[in-house]
């Protein structure tokens, strides 16, 4: 079961989308240089599809994407979640991953992004980082991580 730290509307995690972004906890990447470790801990709130409609009805004509943040553990949960954003909620659907696996069905996905935090990589907004962010189109990964960088 996906469990979740906390949540917040973000706007720049997802270029182009108000999103509402939820923290999930039992991260099994850690990754050493992890700013979070708090969420490699299995703690907080059951994210099931009730309490998904609750917070995204406290938030409903404002944001624009639902974020996922982690759940690695738990892939299969993530993409049965985001299947039901994508066709119950009417939102677009972004997850932040922690690793490189592609999810089954990346239709459910608008955005993903993939890979670990290493500090002398960087973020997505680093010119070295290991990390990338996709755009979901036609079924396709359109890399563009370079949009959080730069030039
Ligand atoms: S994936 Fe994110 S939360 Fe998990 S260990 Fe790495 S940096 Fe921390």
């Amino acid at each position: 079961m996906l469990k979740y730290y906390n949540y917040d509307v973000v706007f720049q995690e997802v270029p182009d989308e108000v999103s509402l972004a939820i923290n999930i906890t039992n991260c099994p990447n850690h990754c050493p240089d992890c700013h979070s470790k708090h969420l490699w801990e299995n703690i907080g709130e059951e994210l099931t599809e009730d309490e998904l409609n609750r917070l995204v009805d406290i938030y409903r004509g404002d944001i624009t994407c639902v974020l996922i943040m982690g759940g690695d553990a738990s892939k299969n949960e993530v993409e049965t979640l985001a299947h039901y954003i994508k066709h119950n909620l009417n939102l677009k659907v972004a997850w932040y991953s922690g690793r490189y696996d592609n999810p089954q069905n990346i239709g459910d996905f608008d955005y993903l992004k993939f890979g670990p935090y290493l500090s002398d990589k960087g973020g997505l907004k680093n010119p070295d980082t290991n990390q990338k962010f996709y755009k979901v189109f036609n079924g396709k990964l359109v890399d563009q991580t370079y949009r959080f960088q730069k030039h």
